[in-house]
């Protein structure tokens, strides 16, 4: 694979320098030949594979295709939406899907390590994150620590980085969407603290323009803090073109978030920026970046077998049923699984992982009739 830059141009044959341009700072791509196409089936935003770069399985868990929506007036493209309830899922998909490291040390940042952890539990990588300072949210920390990966204090220094040029080509397909569910629109507002997201979602839009697609790219508003001051990538987002920096009131912000809560989305400050802006300027899609409340969509199957003997049937169970937690009943998870398993072997199996404590089972009623629905222990 080779990198480029969005900007100036350069072109890095590997990331050894890391993961920005060494001549202009911006954050590099991936060099590879895009296509525009809509895979109408795929339920992710794995339907722009023909945009994505891809070396191997995809690492999917259903993240993007988020919904736009509108809510106090303010059309909203919700990305609290994605299995780890941030758009940072559709970075960590694409990273996931082309890394070849057997270790991984992540450093502790909001949204970021969770996302980031529980994409990688599932291409079975030794996992660290590292804290290094306040953490900002208990519940988050605690849904890191069901994933089963180590969690160490002090600086490790990590080896992957928030602006790897595959997490870039993720959050592209934000702006790849916002283009399929609404055509042109005049304005995109995203809160930015470095300004990584803002930048991509710019880059988006301009890869569409450059491919022929748009023809013209939406403004860029990037909001962030009154008090935090610049964004971190304040003159990288200045050379693209079409993006501003706009600083919002903290009253602003509270009235954004209280607003926000009472349609159910519960959000960190900076997060609500984007929203609390464009309830002042008309015109604006409003990106509401993630929810403050976390949840992993799935097990790490490390941590769930950790000292048992399981059979090849038993983890495929285990895989199919840590992906909902709705619960499935053993009818179910034998269709699912498909193959040449039988029903009776599936619920012999199921039976067993219950003994073993890996699955739980519960009565509930379905219609008038009672079943039995099996979940992955937490
Ligand atoms: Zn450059």
């Amino acid at each position: 694979m080779e990198y480029i830059c969005g900007i100036c141009g350069y072109n890095a044959k590997n990331l050894r320098e890391g993961p920005r341009c060494p001549s202009c700072g911006a954050p590099l791509e991936v060099l590879i030949n895009r296509r525009w196409g809509i895979a109408r089936s795929a339920p992710s935003m794995w339907r722009y594979e023909t945009m994505l770069p891809r070396s191997g399985d995809i690492v999917t868990l259903g993240e993007g295709l988020t919904p736009v929506r509108r809510v106090g007036g303010v059309l909203i493209k919700d990305e609290t939406r994605n299995p780890t309830r941030s758009y940072v899922d559709r970075g960590s998909s694409v990273l996931a899907s082309n890394i070849y490291i057997d270790r991984a040390v992540i450093s502790y940042s909001p949204d970021l390590s969770i996302s980031l952890a529980t994409y990688l539990a599932r291409r079975e990588i030794d996992l660290t994150v590292s804290v290094n300072g306040p953490v900002s949210s208990s519940n988050e920390i605690i849904e890191i620590s069901k994933l089963g990966v180590r969690i160490v204090f002090g600086d490790l220094g990590s080896n992957i980085y928030y602006e790897d040029p595959y997490m870039i080509e993720g959050f592209k397909t934000i702006s790849y969407e916002i283009y399929e569910q609404l055509g042109h629109v005049k304005r995109v507002c995203v809160p930015a603290e470095e300004g990584v997201l803002a930048y991509s979602i710019a880059r988006g839009f301009k890869t569409l323009e450059e491919l022929g697609i748009a023809q013209e790219s939406p403004e860029i508003v990037a909001t962030t803090t009154s008090h935090r001051g610049v964004v971190g990538m304040r003159d990288v987002l200045l050379k693209i073109g079409g993006v501003r920096i706009e600083r919002i009131d903290d009253q602003d912000i509270v009235e954004a978030i209280i607003e926000l809560s009472s349609r159910g989305i519960y959000m960190r400050p900076i997060s609500a920026t984007s929203y609390a802006f464009s309830k002042r300027v008309r015109g604006c899609v409003a990106v509401i970046t993630g929810s403050e409340i976390k949840r992993i969509p799935y097990t790490n199957p490390r941590r769930i077998y950790s000292g048992l003997r399981v059979t090849e049937l038993q983890k495929r169970i285990v895989e199919v049923l840590s992906r909902t937690d709705k619960g499935m009943t053993a009818y179910e998870v034998w269709k699912r699984i498909g193959g040449d398993s039988s029903l009776r072997g599936v619920y012999t199996s199921i039976e067993a992982l219950v003994r073993k404590g890996v699955l739980t089972a519960t009565l509930s009623l379905r219609g008038s009739r009672k079943i039995k629905l099996y979940r992955v222990k937490q």
